[in-house]
């Protein structure tokens, strides 16, 4: 028993938050966000900068300890 697949997918925007289904038949992902129109909508680009801003705070907070 199997039931026929049809490629469609749920996709989310990671910069716009746009919730969109996806029908492609090669299964690949859509190219840009219909809504905001971000190539990089697939990317969490804002995650990166808030662990580098992490790590920087982290590596000051390491520093001042030293210091002590
Ligand atoms: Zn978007």
């Amino acid at each position: 028993m199997s039931l026929p697949t049809i490629a469609m997918r749920v996709c989310v925007c990671l910069r716009c938050g746009w919730q969109w289904v996806s029908r492609k038949l090669d299964g690949k992902p859509p190219v840009r966000c219909p809504h905001c129109r971000s190539p990089y909508w697939d990317k969490p680009l804002e995650r990166e900068t808030v662990s580098v801003a992490v790590k920087a705070a982290r590596a000051k907070e390491k520093k001042s300890r030293g210091k002590r």
